[in-house]
């Protein structure tokens, strides 16, 4: 047992929230123990009931819904409306998975053969580790644990080191709504020692992750040596496409919503704005009067719009990337500075012009208040710029062209495309998650969840009382005398 212990700062003023135990190998056994002795009951309980679960949990988020959001505000900083937006993001997800309960569909299909019967049923997988960032600190845990738990599996979640008290309240409900001992526990920590030993446990075959790219190889590789499974849920650098017929205030909207939105702290923000050459001029004068109208301040406060970056560390980033905007000769139009005179990470809302898409603060993901404007002369070179990064998770397009707009769903190489709004308003009931370097594949949400937390097993029942084979009896089959 270790002694250690770390705090959790309020990103608005520095106070300390809270203390935590830095838990180590030793704690992350105890938890997967206790997961895979759950594990034993919990599979075999009838999905529906697990289901049941869910909707007492989404019935005691709704009722903790002011607590929770007034706790993100200040342990995590976003602002009010988009702190009720992330436990409404739960409280959709667990109804949605609570219903998969009743669902959790397989396939039935035709035999080749007399007298067989075929079908496909989903299995639980076992422990899960689940590890998560703290731009979402209720709907992440919650679009991880609701799908992992309805498909009958127990897990060990390793939350953000920089928002472990929403952590502890998420586990706490969980347990008021009938989660058994040992289906879901925390361990609170840092990534490279809880985290790492969690990836590296041998009991624990899946592991969901959502954070950095660099991160994300690193977790792959710890898991490689067990073959386990891994989904992984990267970084983006979502473009906005403005078409030279697009609703220019329209797209302003979404512009601000995107890129300064949760000071741009998630990884579907709009780090990018691609605009065409003829309504350049008079978009860029529209945002930077719109951003510079947004006042900064603490979450919680009614006429704040834009809260703090999480940490000192990611303010110096911000900070690192404005330097490195004005290096490679793009044009700071506004921002590019912390808020004076604040004990807290406030980093003012930053717009660049004259951004040339190979530009590093064109291609890498900062995860602040930073977005690049982009000029292109046609749609094509617009498409190209957009699909010139590695990464691949959100992508948007104004304009009332409805044959470009088809054309950009089609040919935008993201898991994502918005038309007419913004990089940003994913729903629990489709799939989410990104293409190229965003991920590997998996897709979290919706159906396609249920994919990560569970093994397809297919079943043959031959009650034709005779050996039948497969591929060799079949052209030879007869009637029954
Ligand atoms: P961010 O930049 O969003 O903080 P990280 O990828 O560093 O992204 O962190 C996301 C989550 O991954 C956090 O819970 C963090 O503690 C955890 N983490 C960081 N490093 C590792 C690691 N080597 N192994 C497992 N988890 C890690």
């Amino acid at each position: 047992m270790t002694a250690a212990t770390f705090e959790s700062i309020a990103p608005a003023t520095g106070e300390t929230l809270g203390v935590f135990p830095r838990s180590g190998a030793a704690e992350v056994d105890r938890a997967v123990a206790a997961a895979r002795a759950a594990y034993e009951d919990w599979r075999l309980v009838p999905a529906p009931e697990r289901g049941n679960v869910l909707f007492r949990f989404a019935e005691l988020l709704k009722a903790h819904k002011a607590e929770l959001t007034d706790l993100m505000t200040r342990e995590m900083g976003k602002v009010k409306a988009e702190a009720g937006g992330d436990v409404q993001e739960a409280i959709d997800m667990s109804y949605y998975m609570g219903g998969e309960g009743r669902r959790l569909f397989g396939q039935t299909t035709p035999s080749e053969l007399r007298d067989k019967f075929m079908m496909s049923v989903r299995m639980p997988v076992g422990v899960v580790g689940a590890i998560t960032p703290w731009n979402f600190p209720i709907a992440i845990p919650a679009w991880k644990l609701c799908p992992a738990l309805v498909c009958g599996n127990t897990v060990v979640l390793k939350p953000a080191e920089d928002t472990p008290l929403l952590a502890d309240r998420f586990v706490e409900l969980l347990a008021e709504a009938g989660v058994p001992d040992g289906v879901v526990s925390v361990v609170q920590g840092f990534g490279e020692e809880a985290g790492d030993a969690l990836v590296r446990h041998p009991d624990v075959p899946v592991i969901t992750f959502t954070g950095s790219r660099e991160t994300g190889i690193a977790v792959t590789k710890a898991a490689a040596d067990r073959l386990k499974h891994v989904h992984l849920e990267l970084g983006g650098k979502n473009a906005i496409v403005v078409m030279d017929d697009a609703d220019l205030d329209l797209a302003v909207e979404g512009i601000v919503w995107s890129a300064f939105g949760t000071s741009g702290q998630r990884c579907t923000a709009a780090s990018r704005v691609i605009v065409h050459e003829a309504v350049y001029a008079e978009l860029q004068s529209k945002l930077v009067t719109a951003a510079e109208r947004l006042r900064l301040g603490p979450g919680w406060e009614d006429e704040t719009d834009v809260g703090p970056l999480i940490n000192r560390a990611a303010l110096e980033k911000v900070h690192a990337y404005t330097r490195i905007g004005l290096d490679e000769g793009a044009t700071l139009l506004t921002g590019g500075e912390p808020l004076a005179g604040e004990p807290g990470f406030f980093y003012r809302p930053t717009v660049f012009a004259d951004v040339e898409p190979g530009m590093r603060i064109a291609q890498e993901e900062i995860f602040g208040p930073t977005t690049a404007l982009i000029p292109v002369g046609s749609f094509e070179d617009a498409l190209a710029a957009a699909n010139s990064v590695e990464y691949g998770l959100s992508s948007s397009i104004y304009t009332r062209d409805v044959n470009r707009a088809f054309r950009a769903l089609r040919d935008l190489q993201t898991g994502i495309t918005y038309v007419n709004a913004g990089t940003i308003g994913a729903e629990v009931h489709l799939p989410f998650g990104g293409v190229k370097a965003t991920g590997n594949g998996h897709r979290e949400a919706g159906q396609a969840a249920l994919d990560v937390f569970t093994e397809w097993k297919s079943i043959y029942v031959d009650y034709s009382g005779r050996l039948q084979r497969a591929q060799i009896d079949t052209a030879a089959q007869r009637p029954p005398r």
